[in-house]
C-alpha cells in the first residue's frame, strides 16, 4: 500500500478521500495541522503528502521533506502560488488537481455579487429581527451592466456564461488569449478593463507578475462605485488600496472569498480571539463588503473529484510512473 501523509484534514475532505482511498491502494494517515517546516516530520514513514491551498511549502518545508525520503507533493487544489516550485525542481515531484468544478467557483461567486448587491446578508438578519424596512436596502439591476473578467480560463468562463445569462455585457483582460473564440466575450487591454467594467471579478491565478494587480492605480481608473469580487487568490488584490477604495466610496462593493493575509486564519474557527487581523477586522466593519473564507470549491460534486483526481495522481505516480498533472517550475511563476 501507498503510503500518504495528509495536512489540513477537514470533515468534508476525509469522507471522499475515505470512500475511495482502498479503491486506489492507499492508506492515509490524517493531520488536521497544516504542512509546514515544524510539522514535516510527521511524514516520516510514508511515501507523499497531500496538501490544500494555505500549507506552507516552501524551500525549507520541501528539505525536510525530502530529509524524510518524500517523493510526492500532492497538492488537492488548482492554484499552486503556496508551493516553491524552484525548490522542487528535479527533486520532488508536485502534482494538483487542474479542474474539479468550474461551475462550484463561479456560482459561488455569482451568489456573492447577488447577495451583497442585493443585501440579502442583511435582509436576513433585519427580518429575523422583525425589522422590515427597506432604507438602505437599494440594489442594481445586472440586465444591462457591464462585467469584467480578469483571467478567462476555466472558471472566468463558467462565469462569463452566468452573467451572460443576466443580460450582463461581459469584457476580459488574458494577456494569454491571443484569439477570441468567445462569442459572448470582448476581450480588452486590462485599463479598458477598468475604465468600462460595473463590476470586476478576478479569475487568473496568482503569481509573480500580477502580485497587487488591483492597487491604487488600478483602482484610480476604475468607474466610481465598480464592484469588485475575487474568488481567486487574495494576493492579487492590495487589502490597503482596497480599504481606502471601500472608505472613499470610489468602490462601491467588495466580495471576497480570498484575502491575502488568509492563511493564519481561514478554515479555522476564531471567534475566541481578541487580537484579530485588523485589516480583516476592517474589511468586516464595512456594510459593503461580503466574506467569505476560501469557500468556492466547496460542493459535493468539488470534493469527490478532488479526492477521486488525487488519489489518481498519486496511484499513478507510484504505480505508472506518471505525473499527468505535475506542475513545472517556470521562471515567472
Ligand atoms: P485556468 O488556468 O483555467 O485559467 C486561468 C486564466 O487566467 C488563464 O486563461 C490564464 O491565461 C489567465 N491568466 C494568467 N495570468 C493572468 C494575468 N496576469 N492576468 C489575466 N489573466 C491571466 O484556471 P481556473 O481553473 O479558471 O482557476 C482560476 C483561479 O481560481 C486559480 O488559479 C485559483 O487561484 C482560483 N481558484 C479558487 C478557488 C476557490 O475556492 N476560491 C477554487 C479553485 C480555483
Amino acid at each position: 500500500m501507498i503510503k500518504l501523509a495528509f495536512y489540513d484534514t477537514k470533515p468534508y475532505d476525509k469522507i471522499w478521500f475515505d470512500k475511495y482511498c482502498e479503491e486506489f491502494g492507499i492508506k492515509i494517515k490524517y493531520y488536521d495541522v497544516k504542512l509546514s517546516e515544524e510539522t514535516a516530520v510527521l511524514a516520516r514513514d510514508c511515501d507523499c503528502v497531500c496538501t490544500f491551498v494555505n500549507d506552507d511549502v516552501s524551500k525549507a518545508t520541501i528539505e525536510r521533506l525530502l530529509f524524510k525520503k518524500i517523493k510526492l507533493i500532492a497538492l488537492r487544489c488548482a492554484g499552486y502560488n503556496n508551493v516553491d516550485l524552484k525548490a522542487a525542481k528535479d527533486k520532488i515531484t508536485v502534482v494538483r488537481v487542474p479542474e474539479y468544478s468550474p461551475y462550484a467557483v463561479a456560482e459561488h461567486g455569482m451568489g456573492m455579487i447577488l447577495c451583497l448587491n442585493r443585501k440579502l446578508h442583511r435582509a436576513y438578519i433585519r427580518t429575523r429581527d422583525f425589522n422590515f424596512s427597506l432604507v438602505r436596502m437599494t440594489g442594481f439591476d445586472l440586465n444591462g451592466k457591464t462585467v469584467g473578467i480578469i483571467g478567462i480560463g476555466k472558471i472566468g468562463k463558467v462565469f462569463a456564461d452566468i452573467c451572460s445569462g443576466f443580460g450582463m455585457k461581459v469584457i476580459a483582460y488574458d494577456p494569454f488569449i491571443k484569439e477570441n473564440k468567445f462569442k459572448n466575450i470582448e476581450l480588452v487591454s486590462f485599463d479598458e478593463l477598468c475604465q468600462r467594467a460595473d463590476i470586476i471579478s478576478l479569475h487568473c491565478p496568482l503569481t509573480k507578475d500580477n502580485h497587487h494587480l488591483i492597487n491604487i492605480d488600478a483602482i484610480n481608473k476604475m468607474k466610481d462605485g465598480v464592484f469588485i469580487l475575487n474568488t481567486s487568490r487574495g494576493g492579487l488584490i492590495n487589502s490597503d488600496s482596497l480599504i481606502d477604495g471601500l472608505k472613499s466610496g470610489k468602490i462601491g462593493g467588495a466580495a471576497l472569498d480570498v484575502y491575502e493575509e488568509e492563511s493564519d486564519l481561514f478554515f479555522e474557527d476564531m471567534s475566541g480571539e481578541t487580537d484579530r487581523d485588523e485589516k480583516m477586522a476592517t474589511l468586516l466593519s464595512m456594510p459593503n463588503v461580503l466574506i467569505t473564507s476560501h469557500q468556492a470549491f466547496l460542493t459535493n460534486e468539488a470534493l469527490e473529484n478532488i479526492a477521486l483526481v488525487t488519489l489518481k495522481n498519486i496511484k499513478n505516480f507510484f504505480e505508472n510512473n506518471e505525473a499527468e498533472n505535475e506542475v513545472i517550475y517556470k521562471e515567472n511563476i
